[in-house]
């Protein structure tokens, strides 16, 4: 446990507490004000604990994307720098006529390779459009062919320090069938008052919106989640009327639906678009 005052604000820091019924029980009082920030992740249950609803708003990102995983037990559990290839292009030509198709040019699809050395996590993005590729990409529920991309990508793409997937070992990739549609989940509330309790919650980061495929860059969303968090706490803190508090709490819901908006329309492209 840690405490701390802050210009007359006393800070009290607890480490590995888990948040449960009792603790919830524990935080607001009318006296003092209280402000907890939910951070659990995408599988937390802390926001019902404190009565935040849990109604998601899911809104398409425009955009098409599958992912795959693979380990690799011999190579080290060590974090791997990001590799992300703008304007792929596929050549799947040799798995049909189906595939093979004019417009080479015109698919624009984003490829990240993150994780570990052991653990390979690869995404594949494109704008929402209906290109043959693309189309045939989505209707046709094919792991050999999604497979096939996630391996050929890896292999033309991979740092040297890694060695290629080979055949044998592509058959355990795990990887969706087809290309899906990117969706954005978001909670419709992310800030609550509870005036008995004189309690503000906020939530923040996996646990206030998440993406429905694993792309890689959801760290950088939640980041951007909390760009306003230092004004908000100082706002929070520092209101000497219930009309301050309004201010501060729609500052950051306006502030999360900003973000919520980026990703939707913008961010998903720009992030994976942007050359490194
Ligand atoms: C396999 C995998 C690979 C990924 N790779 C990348 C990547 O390369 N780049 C990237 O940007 N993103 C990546 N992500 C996504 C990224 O990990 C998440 O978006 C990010 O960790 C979310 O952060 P968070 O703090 O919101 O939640 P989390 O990181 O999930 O943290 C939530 C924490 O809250 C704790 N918690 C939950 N309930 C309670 C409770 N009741 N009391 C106390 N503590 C509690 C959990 O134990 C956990 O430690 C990856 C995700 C996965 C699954």
């Amino acid at each position: 446990m840690e405490y701390k005052v802050y210009a007359n604000i006393f800070v009290v820091v607890l480490f590995s507490l888990q948040f449960k019924e009792e603790v919830a029980a524990l935080c607001g009082s009318p006296t003092s004000r209280t402000l907890v920030i939910i951070a659990d992740g995408i599988h937390g249950q802390s926001c019902n604990l404190l009565g935040v609803s849990d109604e998601f708003v899911v809104e398409s990102c425009k955009s098409f994307g599958a992912a795959c995983s693979l380990e690799r037990q011999d190579l080290p559990q060590v974090p791997s720098p990001e590799l992300q290839v703008n304007k792929l292009k596929l050549d799947l030509s040799g798995f049909g006529n189906e595939y093979r198709f004019p417009d080479l040019s015109r698919a624009a699809f984003y490829l990240k390779i993150f994780g570990t050395f052991r653990h390979r996590y690869i995404s594949l993005v494109c704008h929402k459009c209906d290109t043959h590729l693309v189309r045939q990409l989505r209707i046709t529920p094919d792991t050999m062919i999604m497979r096939n991309i996630f391996q050929e990508s890896f292999n033309s793409y991979r740092t040297k320090r890694e060695p290629k997937i080979s055949d044998s070992e592509a058959f355990n990739i795990q990887c969706n069938q087809r290309l899906g549609e990117v969706k954005l989940s978001y909670r419709r509330e992310n800030v609550l008052y509870i005036q008995e309790e004189n309690l503000v919650v906020t939530v923040e980061g996996d646990a206030v919106r998440s993406l429905n495929f694993n792309l890689g860059f959801e760290v950088n969303m939640g980041l951007r989640g909390l760009e306003c968090m230092g004004t908000f706490i100082n706002d929070i803190v520092t209101a000497d009327s219930q009309s301050a508090l309004v201010r501060a709490m729609s500052d950051k819901t306006r502030f999360s639906h900003q973000v919520n908006r980026e990703v939707i329309h913008s961010r998903l492209y720009n992030t994976l678009g942007s050359p490194k």
